[in-house]
């Protein structure tokens, strides 16, 4: 209502201009007379100037009006069509319009900057009235005007940015810039907002402190009604914490578990840009293929969180020994992986290797009691060995292999032979998941005789393959890689069952084997069909103890994990299983531990009895193991005896049983009769000091 009729006021106080320059023109109308109707030009400025537009024209057309009737002589001139009159005539209306537009013009942008003032003011306003929400909320929330000054924030925004609302009022957004973006980003930024009006994205910013930070940040144009940007509004939140998460997530899915290292995934992505660094520079880059020895034994025979703990041990380990720089993976199980860039010479990764070995392999406490890991090392080497990430892979594992060959615990290059060798492996695995079912599995046997009377006391069962192109297999070819495959469980069952119906075919053939040893791996002797497949080869085949007896060789190593393997040999012993310790003074157990285990016999390892007789360490050796033994009331084999002096010595130390090549090799089943009827009618072993 107001503004309506202060306008009409400005419209009608525009017309007093002219007329007062009609009244100026009537008083000095003599003095300046053809000159005078000039007067009327500030007239229609000033009219235009209060009462714009369209007051201007009206101010115009009365001016005109007056002019041509009273002051251009004679206005009948005019309509006499005398050309002197028109010029002034035109230029004055021509002026007028002039002026009446340009004032328009200037009020317009007068108005429009009144107006966003009073936008701008009430928003702030409308913010100030929403103070709840306003202030509550946990974005940051930052006005800006055009000029990119500060008009307001809220509480959230000092919360986030450490600034005081004082502190930032007045300045630019530029205090919590953290100089992380470029100015590309700044101005792909405005560019957004003069086109869109809005932007919103990732951005890091700084806090007062000077701890930079990532946000998520939204802003948008205010526009007044003739859609001109008056102002700026940001809505800021602090995404430290989802960043953290996400971090997290990146992490977990990179990296393993159990020892933090990265994991296969990560070690791919970055043997892949170490690859690309080392051809660009035309370095060389050596690929290190860790794999512990017997890792699998700990864990079948300690328990898998004693396996974890071992690992985790070797993983620190391993980060302590290598460079900060370089690359350390685990790639699942007992794998480890180490990537060396800028390789001078092949030896700085021979060098790595062992310094690496030597770092696993000191002794720590497991399940209370001091184990020593050891670990094997494959390298390989870019570009000499291979050029992809996955060929440098293949022969770092395919060197690691032939490491474990060489006895363990060492390191090995890749050599092209060794391809070739591990082809084979890989041959053999996949034939030997089909010998069995194809029967190509079969048993030798040993004779176990009693050292005094020479009498057989028992046979081994001794596992041979009859591999259709390589021949007859002996064990040492294929167990290991058996006992790495799993196979080993399905061997072994069919080896136990396999000797006790040998055995029991023998008695009923009225030869009297007595007893019948089976050798059992450690994986074996923990997996959980064991207890039930030697039951059921004793139901089968009539192994009744006492009359018939079941022997079964398990390796010293078991022996580490007593509280594990002694329920399992108690539950044995209870099917009237006998107990014999294979391969004993190879392994780390102490004669004491033998105290608490269910077993019946000690096998002393050929070692011993090889050198025995020449070697006092041996004969030592072989002398305490045997008094010691008859200590526990344990009975004493000596495996490996291939000489009349080896018999000797261990006649004059007790022994009780020998095996070995001075009695008989591992022979067939088919010459077994022969054998022990030849013994049973008391002849004489040959060579031997039985008579
Ligand atoms: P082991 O239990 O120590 O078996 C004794 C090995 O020594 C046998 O080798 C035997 O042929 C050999 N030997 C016997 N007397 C002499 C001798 O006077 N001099 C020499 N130099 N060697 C002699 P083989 O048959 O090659 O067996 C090797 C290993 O394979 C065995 O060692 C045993 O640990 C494993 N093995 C054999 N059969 C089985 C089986 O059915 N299951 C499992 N898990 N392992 C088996
Ligand atoms: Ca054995
Ligand atoms: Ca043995």
């Amino acid at each position: 209502m107001d503004i309506t009729r202060s306008a009409q006021l400005r419209s009608w106080l525009a017309l007093l201009p002219p007329l007062a320059a009609l009244a100026v023109q009537l008083l000095l109308w003599s003095l300046i007379q053809p000159y005078v109707w000039f007067l009327f030009y500030p007239a229609v400025f000033i009219s235009s100037w209060i009462g714009g537009f369209r007051a201007g024209l009206g101010a115009t057309a009365l001016s005109t009006l007056i002019v041509l009737w009273f002051f251009v002589p004679p206005t009948h001139a005019l309509l006499k069509g005398e050309p002197r009159a028109w010029f002034p005539t035109v230029v004055f209306v021509a002026m007028g319009v002039l002026f009446s537009i340009f004032h328009e013009r200037l009020r317009r942008s007068e108005r429009r900057s009144r107006d966003s003032e009073a936008q701008a003011r009430s928003m702030l306003e409308s913010v100030r009235q929403g103070a709840t929400v306003f202030e509550a909320t946990n974005e940051a929330i930052t006005v800006t005007d055009t000029a990119a000054r500060i008009v307001a924030v809220n509480a959230a925004f000092s919360t986030i940015t450490g600034f005081a609302a004082g502190e930032a009022l007045g300045a630019t957004p530029r205090i919590h810039r953290s100089g992380r973006q470029d100015k590309d980003f700044y101005e792909r930024m405005w560019h957004s907002l003069q086109t869109t009006g809005q932007w919103q994205g990732e951005i890091w910013n700084r806090r007062k402190n000077g701890e930079t930070y990532p946000a998520w940040e939204n802003i948008s144009a205010v526009r007044d009604a003739d859609g001109t940007v008056s102002h700026y509004v940001s809505m800021l939140s602090d995404i430290t914490a989802l960043k953290q998460a996400e971090e997290q997530l990146r992490h977990m899915a990179l990296h393993d578990v159990l020892t933090g290292l990265p994991n296969r995934r990560l070690l791919a992505e970055n043997l892949e840009s170490a690859l690309a660094r080392a051809q660009r520079h035309g370095h060389r880059l050596a690929l290190l293929f860790l794999d512990l020895d017997r890792f699998k034994l700990v864990n079948d025979t300690l328990g898998h969180a004693a396996g974890d703990e071992l690992l985790g041990e070797v993983a620190r380990r391993l980060r302590a020994a290598v460079r900060q720089e370089d690359l350390i993976a685990r790639l699942g199980g007992d794998e480890f992986t180490v990537v060396l860039e800028e390789l001078q010479h092949p030896d700085n990764a021979a060098h790595l290797a062992r310094k690496l070995i030597e770092a696993v392999a000191r002794p720590m406490q497991l399940c209370g009691r001091e184990l020593t890991p050891s670990t094997s090392v494959g390298i390989a080497i870019y570009p000499d060995d291979a050029r992809s990430a996955a060929d440098l892979s293949k022969a770092a594992d395919a060197a690691m292999y032939r490491a474990k060959q060489r006895g363990r615990h060492t390191f090995e290059f890749y050599t092209p032979e060794i391809t070739a060798e591990a082809m084979e492996r890989l041959a053999i695995e996949n034939d030997l998941r089909r010998a069995l079912a194809r029967g190509e599995l079969l048993l030798y046997f040993q004779p176990q005789v009693a050292l005094r009377s020479g009498r057989i006391l028992g046979f081994e069962a001794l596992l041979r393959w009859n591999h259709p192109e390589r021949g007859l297999l002996l064990p040492d070819q294929f167990i290991p890689i058996a006992e790495e495959c799993g196979l080993i469980h399905a061997l072994g069952g069919w080896a136990i069952d396999a000797a006790c119906a040998q055995a029991r075919r023998w008695a009923d053939a009225g030869l009297n084997p007595q007893r019948i040893a089976v050798n059992v791996s450690g994986s074996q002797l923990l997996h959980k069909h064991l207890i039930e497949t030697v039951r059921a080869a004793m139901a089968e085949h009539r192994i009744t103890p006492g009359e018939l007896d079941l022997e079964l060789e398990i390796t010293e190593s078991v022996l580490q994990s007593a509280s594990r393997s002694a329920p399992v040999l108690r539950q044995l012993r209870e099917l009237g299983v006998r107990i014999a310790i294979d391969d004993f003074g190879t392994g780390y157990s102490s004669l004491g531990v033998l105290k608490h285990m269910p077993i019946d016999t000690l096998k002393i390892d050929r070692l011993f009895i090889r050198n025995a007789p020449d070697d006092s360490d041996a004969q030592a050796i072989a002398k305490a193991m045997i008094v010691m033994a008859h200590g526990l009331g344990l009975h004493v084999v000596a495996e490996g005896v291939e000489t009349p002096a080896q018999c000797r010595f261990l006649l004059e130390q007790g022994c009780d049983e020998v095996q070995g090549h001075l009695y008989s090799p591992a022979l067939p089943g088919d010459e077994v009769p022969a054998l022990m009827a030849h013994h049973a009618a008391g002849l004489p072993w040959p060579d031997t000091t039985h008579h």
